[in-house]
């Protein structure tokens, strides 16, 4: 008997493929529109970010399309899309950036009073660079990457520092670019370099307290612009179909247990 490989699988990954396979078994319809992401959510039991991340992933992989301001769509091309589970991804934009929320707060923190003045200086550049990034109109992550990873080398905790690195550079696959092109944020960059900005002042004035605040003002507004970058692309969902005809489901509640996320 062979030996099949285990693969670890991610939450909005057991969720996607459960979908996929309503899809293929045709309780969801090619050209339907899928049920509105709370009833999905709930019947999967499951919170609304995971349900979020497993219908990114379905629409990387060629199952589901985002019709900006209708909603969700089973692609009536599905046939030819990948014909295994869903891929993965890398973890979930969500998750990633809950986790990153909870870290980087406590990072700023411990920075705050382990910083050094070439640690200091350090900072001062990335934000310099950012200033310069926003002036040539570049929606580039470099500078916020430098920032980020400078503030974690300022724990003088190499640890720390890795967690960080990892964050940032095994973190961001496929789901993460996929909603990074629709964060359209070229308008919310001066807020942003004010984010990182109060960061530094709190590090400078060797303040815990106001760099653990500031860090979590700042990927609050992230995970605020990951929410509204999908609200605003899938805003359609759940409402009647745009043309009151064929694009809605006939049924589309199956019994509540096919939709649990098997683990
Ligand atoms: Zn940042």
């Amino acid at each position: 008997m062979p030996i099949i490989r285990v693969e670890p699988s991610r939450l909005y990954r057991r969720i996607a493929d459960q979908i996929r396979e309503l899809i293929l078994a045709g309780e969801f319809p090619a050209g339907s529109r899928l049920p509105p992401e709370r009833d999905l959510a709930q019947q999967f039991g499951v919170s609304r970010p995971s349900l979020r991340e497993a219908l990114i992933a379905l629409e990387i992989s060629g199952f589901v399309t985002v019709m900006t301001g209708s909603g969700i769509y089973v692609r009536t091309d599905f046939a030819g899309a990948e014909p295994s589970s869903v891929p993965d991804g890398g973890p979930g934009p969500f998750e990633l950036i809950r986790a990153r929320h909870l870290v980087e707060s406590e990072v700023a923190a411990v920075a705050a009073r382990e910083a050094t003045p070439a640690d200091i200086e350090g900072l001062e550049d990335a934000v310099a660079q950012m200033r310069e990034e926003d002036l040539r109109h570049e929606s580039r992550e470099d500078a916020d990457r430098l920032f980020h990873i400078r503030l974690a080398g300022a724990t003088q905790n190499s640890a720390l520092s890795l967690v960080v690195q990892g964050l940032w550079d095994q973190g961001r696959g496929r789901m993460w670019e996929k909603m990074q092109l629709r964060m359209h944020n070229a308008g919310l960059r001066p807020r942003w370099i004010a984010e990182h900005t109060a960061v530094l002042d709190a590090v400078r004035a060797k303040d815990p307290k106001a760099a653990r605040r500031a860090m979590q003002a700042h990927l609050g507004a992230v995970e605020e612009e990951l929410n509204d970058a999908w609200n605003a692309a899938a805003k359609g969902d759940g409402l009647p179909s745009p043309k009151g005809e064929g694009a809605a489901p006939k049924d589309i509640s199956p019994p509540e247990k096919t939709l649990k996320v098997k683990s």
